[in-house]
């Protein structure tokens, strides 16, 4: 375990540009700040904007209103009216001594007098009773004088900031990455020290990798031939299957380097700051070719750009076709390959997975009992074990476990021991961590009321009851009313003794019957039903639904599948939601009335099991109230005595 952390300790990463790289910081005024640049830059425009006009128009004159000025004229105190544009300004000199200063210096020779006009038609005819002598100065200086302050110098300034900003934008120049935090992790030639050898259980991924590492080894080889070496690998599979890892791994055996960005790291909360990334981040990857581009969390950018009721978000939308257009834009033979990894390649938006693109996706999927074998041995390599651990064992009891989850069972029973004061890891150890992490932490501290209790106790009985009497369900291997995470108040668990590719028909319908039977004892004890039988409903309805429409098993529709399987993994409409519905009204009508249908008759099924086993069922109950979890090895000695049921082949049809 610890040895296989190692590897994803990254050195601190190296940035490509800014502190250490060849780039200096952006230099000139406004080279400093960041993205507070908005508010902080208008503040500094509007005080000096201000300051511009107080500094200019400032008058050193009384302004009178203008009932005053008239007044003034009228008693002869002012002799001279200079009319412009904004004031009228009152002498009390007839000498028109300095005509055409925007600052009237007459200020400091005395009384004058400035007022605002207003529409006044009979001015001049006072002017003219009072013999004041007036003149208009067209102070054209001055008109543009303050046009150019007020508009054209605010909106120069205005273009030059957007200017240097817009620079840092599209320059070309890496500094876009400077301007927030450059998230790309380099990672250099032969620093990373992940092998093929570090990843188990996903073989076919991992066979389709190792011709990648062909290509960017030996590309000759390929293009000798005639062939295309592909642009873009997804890695598609749920979360925790070795994703992240494989695409290290890549990249350790091919030994080039290797650009690591998560899809989050490209949304930005401005528009055009992810679209730079990716082109920055293309324009580094095609300097330093042969090289790998891996794009971890790929849906974060690449969701669907029809999908959302809101219409688009810009930014992400930006993003993704800066990323549709490096990828073509592209040479095949460049060495530059892009790795990318998702869990949810159905909300991909379907250009991405165009000829040309990602046109190679490898299927990383969860490993089988052996798969689960070897990542328990690669984890467990650094872990001191005594004779007792069987990993084989330990694997067999581990369905759907992904490697995530074994990596970290590994590290829990490696703790568990230490807890008990072991050197070495025993099987017990294993056996514990097993429980701990199927069920998440057991939080005995969280306290509901008895009555509820009593209604899990029952509700989680049911479900086990039902499992023990119906043939074809997976064996119960714990019952509990301990609250779990996720909100779960009890679960009833049952893990298949083997891992299973094919279902038949009657197991499916008995896996409705397990997930009914919990609502069904319910009803049975109290007379009414709850809420907490949302989950078992839904996942009821789905297979239900899933065996009419893609096993072939109504009676309408017997071998007829009515959806494409696996349209919505990858496929090429996976993320169209006009594509999904391949048949008419009337058989979706038919559809989900056989659902309703089926969904009845198992229910009443379950029902009259369940009451004939009254007494079992209350039982049961009660011990589980009791002790509150029920192991399997007492479950079985508390339903050993019955008889299963056998359900009916072509029950579908006889519904
Ligand atoms: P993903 O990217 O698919 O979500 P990761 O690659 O991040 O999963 O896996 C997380 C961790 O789980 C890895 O660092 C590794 O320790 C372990 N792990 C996952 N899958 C495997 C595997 N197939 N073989 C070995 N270890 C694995
Ligand atoms: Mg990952
Ligand atoms: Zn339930």
């Amino acid at each position: 375990m610890a040895g296989q952390k190692k590897d994803w300790k990254f050195k601190p990463p190296t940035r490509p540009n800014g502190k250490n790289g060849k780039d200096p910081q952006p230099t000139g005024p406004f080279g400093g700040f960041q993205f507070k640049f908005s508010i902080g830059y208008i503040l500094t425009m509007l005080i000096a904007v201000s300051l511009f006009n107080y500094l200019i128009f400032r008058t050193d004159n009384t302004l009178v209103p203008y009932s005053t000025f008239k007044e003034k004229i009228s008693s002869g105190e002012i002799k001279r009216v200079e009319i412009d544009l904004n004031y009228y300004t009152g002498y009390p000199d007839k000498k028109n001594n300095e005509p055409s200063s925007p600052l009237p210096a007459a200020a400091k020779t005395g009384a004058v007098y400035k007022t605002v006009p207003i529409d006044d038609p009979g001015f001049t005819a006072l002017l003219d009773e009072t013999g004041v002598v007036y003149s208009a100065s067209p102070r054209e200086g001055s008109a543009v004088l303050s046009f150019l302050l007020n508009w054209v110098l605010p909106f120069g300034i205005m273009f030059l900031v957007w200017r240097s900003v817009m620079k840092r934008f599209s320059g070309g120049s890496s500094n876009v990455l400077a301007f927030g935090q450059n998230k790309a992790t380099i990672v250099a030639e032969g620093d990373i020290k992940t092998r093929f050898g570090d990843v188990a259980g996903v073989d076919e991924a991992k066979a389709e990798l190792v011709e990648v590492v062909d290509f960017l080894k030996n590309p000759g080889k390929y293009t000798d031939i005639g062939g295309k070496i592909p642009k873009g690998v997804l890695l598609v599979g749920p979360p925790g299957t070795g994703k992240t890892l494989l695409a290290r791994a890549v990249a350790g055996e091919a030994n080039v380097p290797f650009f690591k960005m998560s899809g989050a790291d490209f949304v930005e909360m401005f528009v055009g700051v992810g679209a730079a990334r990716v082109r920055d981040l293309f324009k580094q990857a095609r300097e330093k070719a042969p090289c790998i581009v891996f794009i971890d969390e790929l849906d974060a950018l690449g969701k669907s750009r029809v999908s959302g009721v809101m219409g688009g978000n810009d930014e992400r939308e930006q993003t993704l076709n800066q990323l549709l257009v490096e990828m073509d834009g592209f040479d095949a033979t460049s060495g530059l390959i892009i790795l990318a990894a998702t869990n949810r390649p159905d909300v991909l938006d379907p250009a991405l997975l165009r000829p040309g693109r990602f046109d190679r996706q490898v299927l990383v999927d969860r490993p089988d009992m052996t798969g689960r074998e070897a990542i328990l041995k690669i984890h467990a390599r650094n872990i001191k074990m005594d004779d007792t651990v069987d990993l084989a064992k330990i694997a067999r009891s581990t369905p759907g476990f992904v490697g995530a989850d074994l990596a970290n069972l590994v590290n829990e029973a490696a703790l568990l021991a230490v807890r008990a004061g072991r050197k070495k890891v025993n099987q017990d150890d294993f056996n514990a961590a097993i429980e701990k992490v199927i069920a998440g932490l057991e939080k005995k501290t969280k306290v509901i009321n008895p009555k509820e209790k009593q209604v899990v106790a029952y509700h989680e009985t049911g479900h086990a009851l039902t499992a023990a009497l119906t043939e074809g369900a997976d064996p119960v291997r714990k019952v509990s009313i301990i609250p779990r995470g996720f909100g779960a108040l009890g679960y009833t668990l049952q893990i298949p003794l083997e891992d299973r590719y094919v279902v038949s028909e009657e197991e499916l319908l008995s896996q409705i019957d397990v997930l009914l039977g919990g609502r069904a004892a319910e009803e049975i004890i109290f007379g009414s039903i709850s809420t907490g039988a949302a989950n078992d409903i839904t996942r009821a309805t789905d297979i239900a639904r899933k065996m009419i429409t893609e096993y072939g098993m109504s009676e309408r529709f017997r071998h007829v599948a009515l959806t494409k399987r696996g349209a919505g993994f990858a496929g090429q409409n996976a993320a169209d939601p006009f594509m999904t519905r391949e048949y008419s009204e009337d058989t979706q009508k038919y559809v989900d009335e056989e659902i309703a249908k089926t969904i009845a008759a198992r229910y009443d099924h379950v029902l009259t099991l369940l009451q004939n086993k009254r007494g079992l069922l209350d039982k049961i109950a009660a011990t589980l109230l009791e002790k509150e979890v029920i192991e399997e090895a007492e479950f079985v000695a508390l339903t050993k005595d019955e008889q299963k049921e056998q359900n009916p082949a072509d029950s579908m049809t006889t519904i």
